[in-house]
């Protein structure tokens, strides 16, 4: 029997407001149970907001300006209205569900009609990605209208929320793991191995569903598929590193660079960005390196690139980012914006996956295949009377710090744990969402120039301010900010311009207050934009559950930070 998405939609309201965890968990698995074969993959990846599987290279490229379009067409609803809710809530399906409701008596002709299954609206996603060239706005248009007008509120919800990719149910990929255990009876630990090779739990489920526990036992790592990356944690210092290590640890350089994960089989080379998505084309340098110097038949690798001036001393980031960016012309741009290469992991091997190996030994493997490539520069020690010197050597040659990696830690892909700790002298410079922005006053009128910040709350996902800044940015910056703001506006009209949450920015500032300014209770002083971070999406930013920590640490640790204006 087909599923209809109403289901789904039903049982994504009822996870939103369950206070328990474990419930959540078991609503989702009851549902996952039912679902035929060809539809656990989709439902997975629709309940944690995707349209599609994690690394898909599809992507529906639905537009603000399309969506909002076919949302009034198809209530025929003042505007307004969603702009309220949207103020009010800050979540674009509550805002979408807020119209449909006041709009359901005019429409309640139309919703009679037959309902959308999971099949079809997989198939009308599909589409909607698929349409390309001239006409294709159209096209992608005419497929949102044919599945919004039918829709009911709560599937308009959740209709939105996928379209956008947002979906702030506060149901996480770990928990779907637990989801995916408990409904086709599975240990946890053979779901999560299985998620971590394939880095998409919707494939896992999909794959249990279909071809059952053996099926999942001889999943691994594969050239050419990305593996989620490995996060650290923050220490506040090379002796706290040492504690929480136990004693010996390995402390690398911490270059400020951007972090590439390199896949090679045979001649062919593939790398990806810290988003996982494909920048092959954008360092063809690296992919020389490569190719010359690692001369196994398979590999996944990683390391960290960093922009260079001719006497290799590092420049600033945002140069390195239009290395990223550039698809048109690279030679030239590859001559201006050199690239220095430092690798520092080895996740697979001809065959072999390494992930549970120690550190240790990842990179004496690391070593004996990188060729004349670099890898991070290290010590391995237990002293900080020789760690302090390192960091000062590190920031000195202007790198950014160390990280200290625990010796015996296997690789866990996706996991911000404590096995990697990130030592930086100032205090932590924070990327937060742009959530609102403010039409600036004379020279700056044209721009949106003022912009509101906000911090991820990890347990609910919503985006909650903790600052304002006019800071930091170039004009040009500026101009072409305003631009994209204005593609994601939420809010038409006025002087302060609700938007999505997409664009991250790095932020310092001098302090953490309180305040009642903001519902999160906290309030950065002195902030500025530092960068924009064209590589991080919104749900990368920094938590609300992090600022607190820093916030708190402030107190606890009072006189041993520099902050980073001093
Ligand atoms: P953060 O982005 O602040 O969480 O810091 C972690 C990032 O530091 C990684 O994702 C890498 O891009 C970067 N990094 C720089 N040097 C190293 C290193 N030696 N080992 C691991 N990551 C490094």
């Amino acid at each position: 029997m087909p599923t209809f998405f109403a289901s789904l939609a039903r049982l994504l309201e009822e996870i939103a407001s369950q206070q328990s965890r474990l419930q959540a968990t078991t609503l989702a698995a009851d549902f996952l149970k039912t679902l035929e074969p060809d539809e656990v993959e989709p439902a997975v990846s629709f309940i944690l907001g995707r349209a599609f599987q994690k690394y898909s290279p599809k992507t529906l490229e639905v537009s603000w300006a399309t969506l909002s379009g076919v949302l009034q067409r198809v209530t025929g609803a003042d505007w307004n209205v969603f702009g309220e809710a949207f103020s009010r809530t800050g979540d674009i399906g509550d805002a979408a569900m807020a119209v449909y409701e006041k709009t359901k008596r005019q429409r309640q002709a139309v919703l009679f009609q037959t309902s959308l299954t999971l099949t079809e609206l997989c198939r009308s996603l599909i589409a909607i990605a698929d349409a390309e060239g001239s006409g294709s706005r159209e096209k992608k248009e005419r497929i949102i209208i044919a599945l919004l007008s039918q829709a009911s509120p709560v599937e308009a919800k959740y209709l939105v929320k996928i379209l956008v990719g947002e979906m702030r149910t506060g149901f996480s990929e770990g928990l779907m793991e637990q989801a995916v255990a408990k409904a086709f009876e599975v240990p946890l630990g053979t779901v999560q191995r299985a998620s971590m090779a394939l880095g998409d739990i919707g494939e896992v489920a999909g794959i249990f569903k279909v071809q059952g526990k053996a099926g999942l036992e001889n999943v691994s790592l594969q050239v050419f598929r990305p593996v989620e990356l490995m996060l650290a944690q923050v220490a506040n210092n090379v002796a706290d590193a040492l504690k929480e290590h136990g004693g010996e640890t390995a402390f690398e350089f911490k270059y400020d660079g951007a972090r590439i994960q390199i896949h090679k089989l045979g001649g062919e080379v593939q790398i990806f960005s810290r988003c996982l998505t494909d920048v092959t084309r954008s360092l063809p340098e690296i992919v020389d390196t490569v190719t010359s110097n690692v001369k196994a038949g398979e590999a996944i690798l990683e390391g960290e690139v960093v922009a260079v001036d001719s006497g290799g001393v590092p420049i600033p980031f945002q140069h390195l980012m239009r290395r990223f960016k550039r698809v048109h012309r690279i030679e030239d741009i590859a001559k201006q914006i050199p690239l220095r290469l430092f690798l520092f992991d080895v996740l697979y091997l001809d065959g072999k996956s390494l992930l549970e190996l120690p550190y240790v030994q990842r990179r004496q493997t690391l070593a004996k295949n990188a060729g004349k490539i670099a890898l991070t520069s290290q010590i391995v020690t237990s002293s900080a009377e020789k760690a302090e010197p390192f960091l000062k050597d590190a920031l000195d040659a202007g790198h950014e710090g160390l990280m200290a990696k625990k010796l015996d830690s296997p690789y866990t892909p996706g996991k911000r744990g404590k096995r990697w700790l990130k030592v930086k002298p100032v205090l932590e410079p924070l990327d937060l969402v742009i959530t609102a922005a403010e039409w600036g006053y004379r020279r700056r009128h044209k721009w949106l120039s003022d912009y509101y910040l906000a911090a991820r709350d990890a347990d609910s996902g919503e985006f909650l301010e903790i600052g304002k800044t006019f800071k930091g940015l170039t004009d040009a910056e500026m101009a072409n900010l305003t631009q994209r703001l204005q593609a994601i506006a939420v809010t038409q009209g006025g002087h302060r311009v609700v938007v999505l949450p997409k664009i991250v920015v790095e932020v310092a500032y001098n302090e953490i207050q309180r305040s009642p300014k903001y519902k999160s209770r906290m309030a950065l002083r002195f902030a500025r934009i530092t960068r924009i971070r064209e590589d991080k999406a919104a749900q990368d930013a920094d938590t609300i559950q992090w600022v607190r920590a820093i916030y708190e640490r402030q107190f606890a640790k009072k006189g041993r930070y520099k902050t980073a204006a001093n």
